[in-house]
């Protein structure tokens, strides 16, 4: 008979989290601890989303998204999960660029950068200040209509190299383009520049792991192997449409909430369904773009062979003589941003070092490869990528013990993004999110959108604003008026 992965759930809930993600895991936590009834379901065998990891024979592990977040990730682990948490994030110090243009290395926090713009860049003092502070001072209510190009053209017109230093972490860490608004990239560059560049020590399996743990101590029933296929909305006579249940796996499950942490588009235009919702909500949901995905390279060492930390943390290496963003999407790769994993990654686990290629792709180049394309293609990028390592380990092919590649078939084959997306949407993404309750009541949506919601601190805050409407409406409609 085939396994029944909801035994032993309750007949109703009042909110049912659907998708495990940081911001999803994060809203179920929250809401558990403040005593709803909450159910998790996640289609994955595991939870984590898309902060996620694997194991190979060799005692390998691999890490898909731990390669850097900013220091308020601290706070938001402290105040939302535990202190447990929260004490095992370390700064990276050694983050490094290496491309035609310049080669240095920064503990990339606001005074490193200051030095080296000045002294490397010979940009003056007071125009470095005057760009940090403006980038500091944005948020989400000022002009969205100023771009990022616009504003570095405002501070340092000419200097494609500075945008370069300045640009390029940001995309790789969101997939944000000099065309966006500028108020995304002056929030995440300002996160990022606080205080540097942070890492969870212990690797991502043990973070989900302790994760689970809190889950459960507060009270959350958790499910995996469970894809969610329907959120049923009924209408209200007071409140007009309202979450009814949620449909998985045959089963009909009532709640009085929804959190999806699924893709936005997904959970709008097909959990929840266009026929259910304002013409012009479905219009805005159709035009909104998705923001774009990933290849990696994945390479662990040998048993015994070594990389000495000189190689740095993170390492945002290029060969085009210019920065552009287009360049960074292409299938013909001119940059890829090396992270090392030395053993004390994983301080308790065997002695193992990894270093994993990251480089933004579009899914229009890996979607519609016949079998035999895929692999060959995967295979080349694997080749080309131990290629371009050599320049900096040489010698490093003969230690590599496994190297394998993941594409954007693979985010979306295990996270049920449409096209593989690993930064959630572009900016007009997070007004749509924000609207869904005013359509639906009781239905809420948390998971990267707008390029500022996005990583693993954008995802876990988002997580946390979300859950705290999510209490509002539960407690208001069960207290006496
Ligand atoms: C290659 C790569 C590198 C990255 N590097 C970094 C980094 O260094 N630092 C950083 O901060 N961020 C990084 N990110 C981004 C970061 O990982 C994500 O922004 C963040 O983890 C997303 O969290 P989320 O809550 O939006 O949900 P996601 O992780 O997107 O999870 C959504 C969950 O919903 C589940 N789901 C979907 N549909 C259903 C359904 N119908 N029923 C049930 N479950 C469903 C999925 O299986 C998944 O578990 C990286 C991303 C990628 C792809």
């Amino acid at each position: 008979m085939a396994k029944d992965f909801l035994k032993g759930i309750k007949d109703e809930y009042d909110v049912v989290v659907i998708g495990s993600g940081l911001a999803g895991m994060t809203s179920a936590n929250i809401l558990g601890r403040a005593g709803h009834r909450v159910l998790l379901l996640e289609q994955h065998y595991k939870l984590g989303g898309l902060a996620t990891w694997f194991l190979r024979p060799g005692g390998h592990t691999f890490d898909i998204s731990l390669h850097g977040f900013p220091h308020g990730m601290i706070k938001s682990c402290r105040r939302y999960w535990s202190r447990d948490i929260a004490d095992r994030i370390v700064q990276l110090k050694n983050i490094r660029f290496d491309n035609p243009q310049f080669s240095l290395t920064t503990s990339f926090n606001r005074d490193d950068f200051t030095r080296l713009l000045t002294n490397q860049f010979g940009i003056a003092e007071p125009t470095v200040n005057e760009f940090f502070d403006a980038a500091r001072g944005m948020n989400f209510y000022d002009d969205q209509s100023t771009t990022t190009r616009q504003l570095f053209d405002r501070f340092f017109p000419g200097r494609d190299d500075v945008v370069r230093l300045l640009m390029e972490p940001i995309t790789y860490a969101n997939g944000s383009t000099l065309e966006d608004p500028a108020i995304t990239y002056g929030i995440v560059f300002s996160n990022f520049m606080s205080k540097g560049v942070f890492i969870y020590e212990g690797g991502t399996d043990d973070l989900i792991t302790r994760m689970k743990k809190e889950l459960t101590a507060n009270g959350v029933d958790i499910r995996i192997n469970c894809p969610v296929d329907e959120i049923e909305v009924s209408e209200n006579a007071l409140h007009g449409p309202r979450v009814a249940a949620v449909n998985v796996r045959g089963r009909r499950i009532p709640c009085r909430a929804v959190v999806s942490n699924a893709n936005l588009r997904t959970t709008i235009l097909k959990m929840i369904g266009p026929e259910k919702l304002d013409r012009d909500f479905v219009e805005q949901t159709q035009a909104v773009r998705l923001n774009n995905s990933s290849t990696q390279v994945y390479m662990a060492l040998k048993p015994g062979e070594e990389i000495d930390e000189s190689s740095g943390d993170l390492f945002f290496t290029s060969t085009s003589k210019e920065f552009r963003t287009d360049l960074l999407l292409s299938r013909d790769i001119t940059s890829r941003t090396f992270s090392f994993y030395y053993p004390r990654t994983r301080p308790t686990k065997k002695e193992r070092y990894a270093i994993v290629s990251s480089t933004n792709a579009n899914w229009s180049d890996w979607a519609d490869l016949n079998p035999e394309e895929y692999e060959a293609s995967k295979q080349d990028l694997v080749e080309t990528t131990i290629d371009a390592l050599e320049k900096y380990i040489p010698g490093v092919r003969n230690k590599i013990d496994r190297a394998e590649a993941a594409t954007p078939r693979t985010f979306q084959h295990y996270t049920l993004h449409e096209s593989g997306a690993s930064f959630g949407t572009k900016f007009e993404g997070l007004a749509v999110s924000r609207a869904l309750s005013q359509q639906v009541r009781g239905m809420y949506h948390a998971g990267s959108v707008g390029i500022i919601m996005s990583g693993w601190l954008g995802a876990i805050n988002y997580g946390v604003i979300v859950s705290n409407e999510v209490d509002q409406l539960l407690v208001s409609e069960t207290s006496p008026v």
